[in-house]
């Protein structure tokens, strides 16, 4: 029996095959969950459809999560669909290139706000949107960066996002604990996708990752939807308001290996 048989998980933020909630769509999927799919946009419907069709979700639904309209009314859609739900994924994030790049000080206002509205407050959104329709038991799950926490050159605007949302996470996990749902995030080693592409040097920090951190090997999304299942069933029973890394332990060094300098000298 799979380690998420008997319950309902709607993912958000499927774009395409390389997508982080693809690799946690699989490892649900094969894990018994029933699937629900939602995606930004119409671009996207073509990519989205044959993939939802894999995993056998028959929920497949557009939310653009800068609007309320939208969110409420894919919940709407949810609960007359699924009736309740056990597990929200939200692996949504979104910047202006030009935020992810040179100074920080030189983010823009507007690109502030955006940057926080689709990475940060959509997570709030949804958790309010769902909550009454959340059975007891069930899990939220959101996907983070270590650039919350140490300085990430280029990631700028997007470190200090995610460093909102890792507390928007603990906040949630107090809000909804009474409920008996948990509340966690992956953070997650650099993968190469739309998203990541956005940030300026990022096939670099990806290959400096891999000598850097102790397993010397990048991450998967494979590695996020296994670690997607632990947070997000019983198997974690008790665990939430979490930063859960999958970096093959790159946030436990402080500096490079002394031979990672020798080539530089
Ligand atoms: P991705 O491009 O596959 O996924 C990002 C998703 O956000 C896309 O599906 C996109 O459509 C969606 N999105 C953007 N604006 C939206 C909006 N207004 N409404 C609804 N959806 C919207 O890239 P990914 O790397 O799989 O990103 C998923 C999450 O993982 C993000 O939060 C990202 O910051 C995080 N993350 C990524 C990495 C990495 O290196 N790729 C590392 C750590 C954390």
């Amino acid at each position: 029996m799979g380690l998420m048989e008997g319950k309902t998980a709607l993912v958000f933020g499927l774009a395409n095959d390389k997508s982080i909630a693809w690799g946690i769509t699989q490892a649900f999927h094969r894990e018994g969950a029933k699937i629900g799919i939602s995606y930004a946009g119409e671009m996207l419907e073509k990519r989205v459809r044959p993939l939802a069709a894999e995993v056998g979700a028959d929920f497949v639904e557009q939310c653009d999560v800068s609007s309320d309209e939208q969110i409420a009314a894919v919940a709407e859609k949810a609960k007359k669909h699924f009736g309740q739900v056990d597990v929200i994924v939200h692996s949504i994030g979104f910047a202006n290139k030009d935020e992810l790049q040179g100074n920080f000080y030189d983010t823009s206002r507007a690109g502030f706000h955006l940057a926080m509205d689709i990475s940060v407050f959509s997570f709030v959104a949804l958790a309010k949107a769902f909550q009454p329709i959340m059975r007891r038991g069930g899990a939220l799950l959101t996907l983070t960066y270590y650039g919350s926490v140490k300085v990430a050159p280029n990631y700028n605007m997007m470190g200090v996002a995610k460093a909102a949302l890792e507390a928007s996470t603990r906040y949630l996990a107090r809000d909804f604990g009474p409920q008996g749902i948990r509340v966690n995030a992956i953070s997650a080693g650099p993968v190469r996708t739309l998203a990541a592409m956005g940030v300026s040097g990022f096939r670099d920090m990806h290959r400096n990752f891999a000598e850097m951190a102790p397993m010397r090997e990048n991450i998967t999304i494979e590695d996020c939807g296994n670690a997607a299942v632990y947070l997000c069933s019983d198997m974690s029973a008790h665990v939430t308001g979490e930063i859960h890394y999958v970096d093959s332990g790159f946030n436990v060094m402080a500096m490079p290996e002394p031979d990672q300098f020798k080539d530089k000298e």
